[in-house]
């Protein structure tokens, strides 16, 4: 699925586009900035170069409408969704949602909590739905990830008006936490569902994010993006008793004391530049300003992992990422640093050595360290194309029912097999055809033997195959006295042992299985429900007397299948199917 994504500033707009398949391509990315009467600046990158230029465009109306011009000039053409960065999705969105008329008013009523983001993000979108009225659009909310974080963590103790009000936390950053995570976890080679993750995003905003087995718990940033660690301009954590202070010593109303804790604190604020690279500069000069802001700035963001791994009760990765995480091996060093107490130990020329090109995700543990140091340069834009087409294959898959048949037990015989158990020159006679195309069952039935019992009247299928196969339910293991593994159908090696019995002979062969509830699926409908050969998916089937959700269940995309999932008879005797019943595709929880 080709993907556009946007991402729509107050006054910048980034766009890149992806080829999403098992590979997830970045064609092309780009951002206008700095918009004024004579145009704009665009940097572009093609196919990993850059092509930096000034463009004539005044606004964002303008910049979008060049989109599809930039695209066509560099030969890419039929995009197949689109997502949007949304900033603040409230406590409604807790995931992905199409951008339709009552979604863009929803995000319209929450311009109270992002005055500045959510208008732009929302201009975006309706640009971007005229350009290409066509396609389907998904908004991302930087807020829903930290939507599963629990009441205890996102409630203010403060009046009962006031949270009915809306108050409470929400978090923000939550693409980038989500991605960093998953990233991490993919390194670390265990599902994020396992582990216990800090992940610091440090750029111009910062955030820290508790991420407790796949699951924001805690993030820094609260109801707005200003609680939370120093930043480039934003004060962070300030004691809501300053506004009182403020307004009797200097006389500042409400909005004069937001916009200084907006735009004129942080590292700005202390050191004079809202730059870590200045700040960093001035401190090595001796400036005792800016080695100050470089302490409170490392200091703060190292209270927020300890709080988090006493939240979490122990953590195994501890991930740094945006402009300060992925480049600043000081700033790095000094938040790590004297948290050696949690397991936490950096090795000091991996964490002075770091190349993050391609997407890679160096650990910068020292040898032994019992917590993961990883750093990983952000990509939002590659997780917002994840979860667009994730949340279009879950509108798709929404609309999917397929049949569920029961696989009996039956056996698969390679001709030489049909000869030994029939007879010389014997193959296999078609008593009624199978739904799978070219498919039969055959008149010819055999014997199943193990060391404890035989399974008598076993049906053959045909054609014969390449290799002997035989397909029985975990029950039947017990009954034959033999253990089998779950596997796809074909997959024998290593397979045990068993003896068929036939009339006229009988064969020793290894090829039983307990077969893996498996879908096959036509292509069409893999490429209209937006699932690969070899994905596993979840099916609730329904229609039984006892409705069951069944997962790990693997797709098989063939040409000409028909499409339909197969489970055997243990697994329809739990669901409480007998003859066939009907299943319906569920959406992957994550988005990718
Ligand atoms: P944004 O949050 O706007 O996406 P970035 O993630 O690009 O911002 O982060 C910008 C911050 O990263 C700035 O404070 C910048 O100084 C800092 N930064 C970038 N490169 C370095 C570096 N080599 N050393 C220290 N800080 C750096």
């Amino acid at each position: 699925m080709r993907t556009l994504v946007f991402n729509a500033g107050s006054s910048s707009l980034k766009f890149g586009l992806y080829d999403m398949g098992g590979a997830e391509v970045l064609r092309l990315k780009g951002g206008f900035d700095r918009f004024a009467e004579d145009g704009c600046d665009l940097k572009l990158t093609v196919d990993g170069t850059r092509h930096d230029s000034r463009a004539p465009h005044r606004d964002m109306a303008a910049a979008i409408a060049a989109v599809p011009g930039i695209l066509a000039s560099h030969g890419i053409d039929g995009i197949n969704a689109i997502g949007h960065r949304i900033a603040h999705g409230g406590a409604r969105f807790d995931k992905p949602a199409l951008m339709d008329a009552p979604t863009l008013a929803a995000i319209e009523d929450l311009t109270p909590l992002a005055p500045l983001h959510n208008p732009a993000n929302l201009a975006a979108v309706r640009l971007a739905q005229q350009i290409w009225p066509g396609l389907p659009q998904v908004g991302v909310f930087d807020t829903s990830f930290h939507m599963t974080a629990p009441a205890f963590s996102t409630t203010y103790a403060v009046p009962l008006l006031w949270r009915e009000a809306g108050l409470r936390r929400f978090g923000f950053h939550g693409t980038s936490h989500k991605y960093v995570a998953l990233r991490a976890a993919e390194v670390i080679g265990q599902p994020v569902e396992r582990l216990q993750i800090v992940s610091c995003h440090l750029g111009n905003g910062a955030s820290v994010c508790a991420i407790n087995r796949g699951r924001s718990m805690d993030t820094s940033m609260g109801l707005t993006p200003l609680e939370g660690l120093v930043m480039g301009t934003r004060s962070g954590d300030v004691d809501p008793g300053a506004f009182g202070f403020l307004s009797r010593e200097l006389g500042l109303d409400v909005a004069q004391i937001e916009a200084a804790l907006y735009n004129d604190s942080g590292l700005k604020a202390l050191t004079g530049s809202p730059d870590m690279r200045d700040a960093e500069d001035r401190a090595a000069a001796g400036d005792p300003a800016a080695q100050l802001a470089i302490e409170i700035y490392a200091y703060r963001a190292r209270k927020y992992i300890g709080a988090y791994a006493a939240a979490m009760g122990g953590i195994d990765a501890l991930v740094f990422t945006g402009g300060i995480g992925e480049n600043s091996a000081s700033m790095r060093r000094r938040i790590c640093d004297g948290l050696e107490f949690m397991g936490v130990t950096l090795d000091i020329d991996r964490n002075q050595h770091v190349d993050l090109a391609n997407r890679a995700a160096p650990e910068l543990q020292a040898w032994g360290g019992r917590v993961r140091v990883i750093v990983t340069e952000t990509q939002e834009q590659l997780q917002i194309a994840r979860e667009t087409a994730a949340a279009l294959a879950v509108t798709r898959r929404a609309r999917l029912v397929l049949p569920v048949a029961v696989s009996a037990r039956h056996v698969h015989l390679c001709q030489a097999d049909v000869e030994a158990l029939f007879g010389p020159g014997a193959t296999l006679s078609a008593e009624f055809p199978l739904r799978q195309p070219g498919n039969f069952a055959a008149h010819q039935k055999v014997t199943i033997e193990g060391p404890k019992g035989a399974l008598h009247h076993v049906r053959v299928l045909g054609p014969t195959r390449s290799r002997t196969q035989i397909e029985v339910s975990r029950t039947d293991t017990f009954a034959l006295g033999v253990e089998a593994p779950v596997r796809l159908s074909g997959d024998l090696d290593g397979t045990p042992k068993i003896r068929l019995i036939g009339p006229a002979g009988t064969v020793e062969t290894d090829g039983l299985i307990i077969a893996a509830r498996h879908i096959h699926m036509h292509p069409d409908d893999a490429d209209r429900w937006g699932v690969s050969d070899k994905e596993e998916v979840e099916v609730r089937v329904t229609g039984t007397g006892r409705g069951m959700t069944f997962s790990g269940v693997i797709v098989r995309v063939q040409p000409n299948a028909f499409t339909e999932m197969h489970i055997d008879t243990d697994e329809a005797n739990a669901a409480g199917i007998s003859g066939g019943a009907e299943g319906a595709l569920i959406a992957p929880e994550h988005g990718g």
